[in-house]
This record gives structure tokens, sequence and C-alpha cells, in this order.
């Protein structure tokens, strides 16, 4: 078989009740909807983290945050501007894997693993980049504050980046999303004959939201549900896109989301409890849609577990290519999954991990919850029966939970559990370098669109 092109979309804070597909009455996601009806439509589709950074190192490498030294970052949720940590040059990306088969590789967008040269996305395989280094709210805004504890001054300028280069400082949010797409466009259109890998991954629905006019004024869920139809209508430019190319029937396009909605502001993670940065269902239990015309069946969806570290071992395969094997790798080829409507998750257990503390384990319909924001408790749910996660059932499933509580065992022993004092036997170190600088700083006399955003949301 041909390798096919990828397109993988990952967006920022959609949460699992935010697109029509998913139940959403609020946004109007049209094109989304329609790649679900052409495509397969995963409901226990899962990201390896609540929060951004730590969720797209999984998502680049395939492996659990823990297992790569992104459990945390000098012992902070995510990455911040101008620390000296990142994935490492040593971390193999599913654009190092596709690049190494002959493809051509593009990221647009957000990318969060590290801002100092040799953690960037054209350090890890992209032959191209564009987009922000970190989160939109990590520029120049009203309220800033640099660190969670708060008393230094200010983020430096968002810096925009065109490769390893800064292209603008403090862009116009309103336009970027347009702008990614148009360069996602360019991309596809320059590499049609030969395989592509492209990842677009949208400023949106994180806060700060700037909307253009056009989607505030033809949503009715606000500036949160304009930003939801801009990633569909992006989602249409796409489809179209490859149609025109007549790449459909060798195009799979993967489209996800980081983490769960923080559910405010017209976000919704229903029916699922909990939000962003918890390891309820709600904060890391994502949508997840996968099209490709002629190879995966029309309007199917599954409720087998399927983790966003399985795509890089599933590109690799699709590729025709080996993983590397030197090294622990969590996620599975679920390519059957994708085309086989019998087949069932390779996972025996899914584990949530918090930073590096183990909060919860899932095998089949059970999931065990172990600790909660560092306080150990023990809670069983059924998530067959109650997807909401209200309805402790533990005293009633003491094999159960033994057999759930000895898979955590398991994952202690190889991924460690910092609540508990472990150190895990197989993690490998995140990346280091020495006097880290800021990308960008700020100058009064530079043109600037907007020195200081306007709006103070951030999350
Ligand atoms: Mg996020």
């Amino acid at each position: 078989m041909d390798q096919p092109n990828v397109i993988l979309v990952n967006c920022d804070d959609l949460g699992y009740g935010d697109l029509g597909c998913y139940g959403s009455r609020l946004n109007a996601t049209p094109a989304l909807d329609r790649m679900a009806a052409e495509g397969l439509r995963f409901d226990d589709f899962y990201m390896a983290s609540p929060v951004c950074s730590p969720s797209r190192g999984a998502l680049l490498t395939g492996c659990y945050p823990p297992r790569i030294g992104f459990g945390d970052f000098e012992g902070l949720p995510v990455l911040f501007p101008s620390q000296g940590v990142g994935l490492p040059p040593t971390e193999v990306s599913m654009a190092r894997v596709l690049s190494a088969a002959g493809y051509r590789t593009q990221m647009v967008g957000k990318w969060h693993c590290g801002d100092q040269p040799s953690f960037l996305p054209t350090d890890h395989g992209f032959d191209h980049y564009f987009g922000l280094p970190y989160s939109n709210d990590m520029g120049r805004q009203v309220g800033t504050r640099t660190t969670p504890d708060g008393d230094q001054p200010g983020y430096p300028p968002l810096p925009l980046l065109l490769d390893d280069e800064v292209l603008e400082q403090q862009p116009d949010q309103a336009s970027l999303t347009g702008r990614y797409v148009a360069e996602a466009v360019r991309f596809l259109r320059a590499e049609r004959g030969r395989p592509f890998f492209l990842y677009l991954a949208h400023l949106y629905v994180h806060l700060p939201i700037y909307a253009q006019e056009r989607f505030l004024r033809s949503t009715r869920n606000g500036p949160y549900g304009a930003a939801v139809e801009a990633i569909d209508w992006t989602t249409e430019v796409l489809l179209h896109e490859v149609a025109s190319l007549g790449l459909d029937e060798q195009t799979l396009i993967v489209f996800t989301s980081d983490n769960g909605s923080l559910a405010r502001a017209g976000g919704s993670n229903s029916p699922l409890r909990g939000t962003k940065g918890t390891t309820w269902e709600g904060g890391i239990r994502v949508p997840c849609i996968a099209r490709w015309p002629g190879r995966i069946g029309a309007g199917r969806a599954t409720s087998e577990v399927a983790t966003a570290m399985d795509l890089l071992p599933t590109f690799a395969a699709l590729a025709g290519v080996e993983l590397p094997g030197d090294r622990t790798i969590d996620g599975r080829d679920i390519g059957a999954l994708l085309f086989d409507e019998d087949a069932s998750s390779p996972h025996e257990a899914f584990l949530y991990y918090r930073m590096n503390d183990l909060e919860a384990v899932r095998s089949g319909r059970w999931k065990l919850h172990l600790a909660r924001g560092g306080a150990e408790c023990r809670e069983l749910y059924d998530l067959g029966a109650d997807l909401g996660e209200t309805d402790d059932v533990l005293a009633e499933q003491p094999d159960v939970v033994a057999r759930l509580e000895s898979m955590a065992e398991d994952a202690r022993r190889s991924l460690g559990d910092a609540r508990l004092g472990i150190r895990g036997r197989d993690v490998r170190p995140i990346g280091r370098v020495e006097h880290p600088s800021p990308l960008t700083t700020y100058d009064p006399s530079h043109p600037y669109y907007a020195s200081e955003y306007d709006l103070a949301d951030r999350g």
C-alpha cells in the first residue's frame, strides 16, 4: 500500500461536548459533523494529560508524560516562556518518524514543548513551522503575571515563529486562525505529489479568545462559540482542499483536542464530569474523529479505548516504518480500530497521570480513582453505566478494585508516582539547556499590532 498523507488537527482546550457530532446544541459544526459522518468518531479517546505541555509531548512521542520527563516542568504543570527545559532532541517525535519515512512535514500552530533552541518543532522532524511556541495567554496582556506565584514582571511579547525565528511579536490573534489555515493549504498544494504530514494545532479555544466578526455574528455561543465555529470553518477549508487536490482517498485526517474544556464561558465537557486540569473524564477524554474515504468506513463510532499516544505507532505502521527499538513507547498501533468494526482496544489499562501523580486507572468499563490533587482517594466508577462518574461502586466490586490496583502498581514501578515517593524504573529525562533566554523582549519603540492584549481572560 502507498504511504498515506496524514493531517493531524489538534485543538486547545476543546471539550468533549463542544461539537455537534458529540451532542452540542450550542455550537454549529457542520464540517466536523460531516467529517464524523464520513469517518469514525471515537467516544472513548484520551489525551495522556489534562493540560497542554504534557498532553502535547505525549501525543508527539507516543509516551505517557512521566516517561519522557514531562510530568512537570521545574515544578510547574506546563511550560512557561523561556524555561530551560523542553522536549529533548533524543526523543523521537511522529514528525521525525514520518520524515525518516520520506514524508514532507509541516507544523502550524501551538507547540508548547519548549521554546529554546533544540526544543522547537524544527528540532523535532518538522521541515517547517509557523505558529505560537506556547499558549496565547503567555504574551503581554492586561493583568499578566509571569509565574503562578506572581510577583515578576509580565511575560515577554508573544512570539509568532516562522521555523525557528520570530516573525512577529504580539500578532493579531483574531486573524491568526485564518493565517494558519492559509499556511496549511499552501503546504498541501506544494507537497501534493509526495506523502506529507501536516500537524495543525489551533490556538482556539484557549483563553483569551479573539474571534473574527463573521463568527461572532453567526454563533449563538459568544466568543467561545465563535472560536469553535472558526475551527469548524478551517476543517471545511481542509476538506475542500484535500478533495480539490484529488487526495481524499490517500489522506488520513485526524481531529482532536489537547485536553478538556475549562467549562467556563460557553465551553462544555458534557456529559462528562470535571474540567481541564482534572482526571475526571472531562479533563482528559476528548473528541477525536478520523476520516479516510475508502479505508475507514463512513458513519462509524467506537467506544473502544484509544489514546493520543497511539497515533505515533499507527502513523508509523501506515508509513511502513519501524518504531525505535531502544525505548519504551506506550502507544499502540490502532489501525485495526480504524479499519475493522470488530476490533477491540489494544489497551488493558489506561493511566490517568496528573503531573507525576497516578490519579486513576481505567480497564474496560471500570475506572478506579486513586488520588485527587495530591490527596489519596478511592472511588470506583462503571463508565459503561455511569459516564458522569456520580455513583461510587467501590464497596460492591472488590475483585475489580484488586485487579485495577495491581495495574496501578505495575504502572508505578515503570512510570513512578510522585505522591507516594516512587521513582519510575523506565523514565527518560526532560531536555535541559543552560542559560535559557526569552525569544522576545519588550521594546516600547517596536511597532506592535497590540503592545498589550486587552482581554484579561487566561487559562
Ligand atoms: Mg490545552
